[in-house]
């Protein structure tokens, strides 16, 4: 037909399994600032202050950047792009949502099967004694700086993968699983510059499956995609889903 979207979807109508990779991207329209991107938090904070090893020497100050930085999400919603994808996967053309997002907002919007890759906003967890219990629990009862474990009085840590942390075992394997599973894979508002992340592209696209990126910045793995899109998600989104509903009613 020539209309790369139209193409799409087409491939998502007739593939068996396609599954979406989503990073801070798809966050931005709801009001969260995404890393990299031009207002992105990289260009107000030293993105070493998010490393395990710094957090360990100094909880307390990591703390605060951290509420200052992510109170955000508290309140945001879920945005058109969420939307779409949870559409998608109402419509039995989505097996899952792989997302480096910690906001939560992809289970807000309705999408049931999300494996979250660095974790979420939802628990702390005890460095010392590994108890974990809601983050709201413990920002209620922080006077500022790291708060404490009931139970053992270690510092708490967010339960978010910071840099240099390993990924949760199972969130990983899954969505190796996932990647090789999949007809057509969409990365969606990341810049695929994160490690061991943005290796799930290439995975799904060696064992042959068609590599979509929709992005509003160049990526860094745009030169492996079969289709680019460059523009913002929370339009592309809901216009390729809208596609595959017409081509299936
Ligand atoms: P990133 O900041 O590296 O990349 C985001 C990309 O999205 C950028 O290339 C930017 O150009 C693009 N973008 C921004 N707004 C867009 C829009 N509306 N439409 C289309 N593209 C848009 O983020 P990343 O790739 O997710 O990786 C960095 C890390 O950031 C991840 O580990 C993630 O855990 C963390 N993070 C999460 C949140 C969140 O949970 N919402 C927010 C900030 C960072």
């Amino acid at each position: 037909s020539g209309d790369p979207l139209e193409e799409v979807a087409s491939l998502i109508v007739r593939s068996s399994c396609n599954v979406a990779l989503t990073g801070a991207g798809v966050s931005t329209a709801s009001g969260i600032p995404d890393f990299r991107g031009p207002q992105g938090l990289w260009r107000m904070v030293d993105p070493e202050k998010f490393e395990i090893s710094y957090f360990h020497d100094h909880p307390d100050e990591v703390w605060d950047l951290f509420v200052e930085f992510f109170l955000s999400t508290f309140n945001a919603k879920p945005n058109p792009a969420h939307y779409a994808l949870a559409e998608l996967e109402k419509l039995g053309k989505l097996c899952a949502v792989i997302t480096q997002n910690v906001d939560m907002l992809h289970q807000a919007a309705g999408t049931r099967n999300v494996v979250e890759l660095h974790g979420s906003l939802k628990d702390v967890i005890c460095l010392q004694c590994g108890y974990r219990y809601p983050l709201s629990e413990a920002l209620r009862q922080r006077t500022g700086g790291a708060p404490r474990c009931p139970k053992c009085g270690g510092v708490l840590k967010p339960d978010v993968v910071f840099f240099g942390e390993p990924l949760p075992r199972d969130a990983l394997r899954e969505a190796m699983m996932l990647a090789e599973m999949a007809d057509v894979f969409i990365a969606a508002g990341t810049s695929l510059a994160v490690y061991p992340a943005n290796q799930l592209p290439l995975i799904a696209k060696k064992r042959g499956a068609k590599l979509v990126v929709i992005n509003a910045e160049e990526t860094y793995y745009d030169f492996a995609a079969d289709y680019v899109f460059r523009g913002n998600v929370e339009e592309v989104l809901p216009a390729l889903v809208e596609k595959v509903k017409s081509m299936l009613f």
